[in-house]
């Protein structure tokens, strides 16, 4: 298991980055490009082509984080926002290009899995993450296994009938629309003034952080009552920077809405990984192609 090298591809909407990774989940040789989203074949063309470009002698498979829904059972990637891939069967069409075993996961799946592995969830056996970013993602980890569906955490309702998400997503209340740092960005703009940021609400300490924190904290506390996670890890680019800010609102959410004693016992953790984890991860999706 140990000689096995694979390469993981973290597929995002404006850069591609690909790697040879250990079954340690160590990282060697790695190459980044650009996102091209001229048509679907073209990216999956220069996805092949970039992996092709690392050494792949001896690469016994390949695994892709990507930013769609997958469904498993048929390797079809469903439908991303921001890149030509609608209902392709990627799986399928990675292995014909790179003639090797391919591996496909919803790169917040990936990540997550990459944090319970390598990262600050490495020592227990239950967590759920929620990657708090431009959206919100997730994943979660049972008994030591990635949960392979969905897991669209950002989109579970915590305010019924309340604000609606953006995109594809024609729901109101979700997560996303109260955490992510588009949200925060907003609240910014409507505490401080038109030109401020979620990092400007982070800079400043703003009591307004408060709010954030206390949704994020209902949404954990059912996460709590379905999951039972030791750890909670908060990652994506708002999430870690704001953790500490948001934290005494969240645990108190936690305490009220998640039973006893599941909601005094739960860590909430950053992500250690940072802008690694999507690599890391599909990595390990890869090693699992070939396990
Ligand atoms: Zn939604």
């Amino acid at each position: 298991m140990s000689a096995k090298r694979v390469i993981g591809v973290d597929l995002g909407g404006t850069k591609i980055l690909a790697g040879v990774v250990d079954a340690e989940g160590r990282i060697h040789e790695t190459v980044e490009r650009r996102t091209v989203t001229t048509s679907q074949t073209a990216l999956l063309d220069e996805l092949a082509d970039l992996v092709r470009s690392l050494p792949f002698d001896g690469v016994e498979a390949v695994g892709f984080g990507i930013p769609t829904r997958v469904d498993q059972k048929t390797g079809v990637a469903l439908g991303a926002v921001n890149i030509p891939i609608h209902g392709v069967e990627f799986r399928s069409e990675m292995e014909r290009r790179l003639d090797c075993p391919v591996g496909i996961e919803n790169d917040a799946n990936a990540a997550a899995y990459a944090e319970f592995r390598l990262g600050a969830a490495r020592d227990v056996d239950d967590m759920v993450m929620l990657t708090l970013g431009t959206g919100v993602g997730g994943g979660i980890v049972i008994d030591g296994t990635l949960f392979r569906g969905w897991a669209e955490l950002g989109h579970v309702v915590i305010v019924e009938d309340g604000e609606p998400c953006r995109g594809a997503c024609s729901g109101r209340g979700h997560i996303e629309a109260y955490c992510s740092g588009r949200a925060a960005d907003a609240l910014a703009r409507s505490v401080i003034g038109p030109n401020a940021t979620a990092h400007d609400l982070v800079a400043e300490a703003h009591p307004a952080l408060e709010r954030i924190g206390h949704h994020l904290g209902v949404a954990i506390g059912s996460f709590v009552n379905i999951f039972n996670p030791q750890m909670v890890v908060i990652g994506g680019g708002f999430g870690v920077a704001a953790l500490d800010l948001l934290l005494p609102a969240t645990r108190l959410a936690v305490l009220t809405e998640a039973l006893a004693p599941a909601g005094q016992e739960l860590a909430i953790q950053p992500a250690e990984l940072g802008a690694k984890a999507g690599l890391i991860g599909a990595g390990l999706v890869a090693h699992e192609a070939v396990a």
